[in-house]
């Protein structure tokens, strides 16, 4: 199997992984298989497949919207997003969005990385930014909403007596969300608000939050 220059730095240079070393390999789809390195250097390289050494994980049907922040945080809900187990990653712009555009690919490579770092074999995929009015406007009832919003302030909610199925969580951005995206968000039978607890937490806290309380409810 050909690897990219990318791939091959990664295992050479990052790994420090040589010809002839075996390791493991997955493509988010077909589960983890054994490998061997043929070659890798600066232009690419290539390695032998080997046995299958685990079936594909999917991880449960939750996805997170989420208004991008300043880079660094912003990597970071990717990153723990995918280690924590989300499906689907949205960065949404919401009336407070400070960024009007993200690096998807970035954000992508970190979500590979997140995966790979915590041995699943699941990749989930990041869209690229959109408007939330839209996302709203063109959203799928089935999938209900975890709106996190720290107007609920109270104690966290225990999000024990929540019905399986497909779910998102909500995060605004620093700002918040505006009085007129509550009204919104409040009209829509598909979402529940949730409060995080009597603190304000920085959006990157409460997004791990949150999924943390949903994967203890519903989660594998
Ligand atoms: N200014 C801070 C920052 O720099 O990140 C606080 C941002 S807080 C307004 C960002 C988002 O985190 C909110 O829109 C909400 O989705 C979520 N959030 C924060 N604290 C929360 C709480 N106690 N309960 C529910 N959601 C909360």
């Amino acid at each position: 199997m050909p690897l990219d220059a990318a791939q091959a730095h990664y295992l050479s240079g990052v790994m420090r992984q040589k010809p002839g070393d075996d390791v493991m390999v997955f493509n988010g789809r077909d589960g983890e298989w054994s490998a061997r390195i043929d070659q890798a250097g600066k232009r690419g390289g290539s390695l032998t497949i080997g046995q299958q050494t685990a079936p594909q994980r999917d991880p449960p049907d939750l996805w997170l919207l989420f208004a991008p922040i300043k880079k660094a945080r912003t990597d970071f809900i990717v990153e723990k997003a995918a280690e924590l187990g989300c499906a689907r990653i949205l960065p949404v712009q919401s009336d407070f969005t400070n960024s009007e555009r993200i690096r998807q690919d970035r954000l992508q490579a970190h979500a590979v990385e997140a995966a790979e770092q915590c041995g699943g074999t699941f990749v989930p995929a990041v869209a690229d930014l959109q408007p939330l009015s839209r996302l709203l406007a063109g959203w799928d009832p089935a999938r209900q909403i975890l709106w996190a919003d720290e107007a609920m302030a109270g104690p966290a909610q225990t999000l024990a007596g929540l019905l399986p199925g497909a779910w998102a969580i909500l995060i605004g951005p620093e700002g918040g969300f505006s009085e007129s995206e509550r009204v919104i968000l409040r009209g829509l039978p598909f979402v529940h608000p949730v409060s995080l607890g009597p603190r304000i937490l920085r959006a990157d806290t409460a997004a791990v939050a949150a999924i943390a309380l949903w994967q203890a409810a519903l989660g594998d």
